[in-house]
């Protein structure tokens, strides 16, 4: 009799160890700020590949372009915070990339970061954007980049606001805003 209340003792205890453990695994709170930080280094580091994949020559971008848009989307520039372009809202619409007219960031996703550039919570479609580790100026960044021209837009920061969590902080310059009845 002895050895068979014994097993069961264990068992219950097993049994309700497990039950108590169990929320405990699945919701890792001290750990959440670290995997936020590594979900966006974790972002796909490749190219995405697209039918209408734009690639012109240095000449071409520089007759595309005016040379603020180019330094920035081509010399992967930074412009001054607050200098106004696409910073007030538009209303509904899109924000499409200078460079080659792919939509990037749609209007509703747009927020108010303080920080002097557009910023939205993220990118119109998966397939709009693509990501870089930059490691310029010291710091350790996630460089966002256009899919389809693979110019530079910009960086994402993992303080955003819900529903995301991230903030797309992109040059206002190289974002050209298209109204809603504009954009077919
Ligand atoms: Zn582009």
């Amino acid at each position: 009799m002895k050895p068979l209340v014994v097993l069961g003792v264990v068992v219950a205890a097993v049994s309700v160890f497990a039950l108590l453990g169990r929320p405990k695994v699945e919701a890792p709170e001290s750990q959440s700020a670290e995997q936020q930080t590594k979900t966006v280094m974790n972002f796909d580091q490749t190219s995405p590949k697209r039918s209408d994949k734009l690639v012109l020559s240095e000449d071409e971008w520089k007759a595309r372009l005016t040379p603020e848009q180019y330094q920035i989307l081509r010399g992967k520039g930074t412009e001054r915070p607050f200098c106004g372009i696409n910073l007030e809202d538009k209303g509904a619409g899109a924000y499409h990339c200078v460079g080659c007219d792919l939509p990037l960031f749609k209007a509703g996703r747009k927020f108010n970061s303080g920080t002097g550039w557009p910023s939205y919570t993220e990118p119109a479609a998966d397939d709009a954007v693509w990501y870089k580790k930059d490691t310029g100026y010291g710091m350790v960044r996630t460089e966002v980049l256009c899919a389809r021209c693979d110019g530079h837009l910009g960086h994402v920061f993992d303080d955003g606001p819900p529903p995301t969590g991230l903030r797309y902080c992109i040059n206002g310059t190289v974002l050209k805003f298209v109204k809603d009845s504009d954009s077919r």
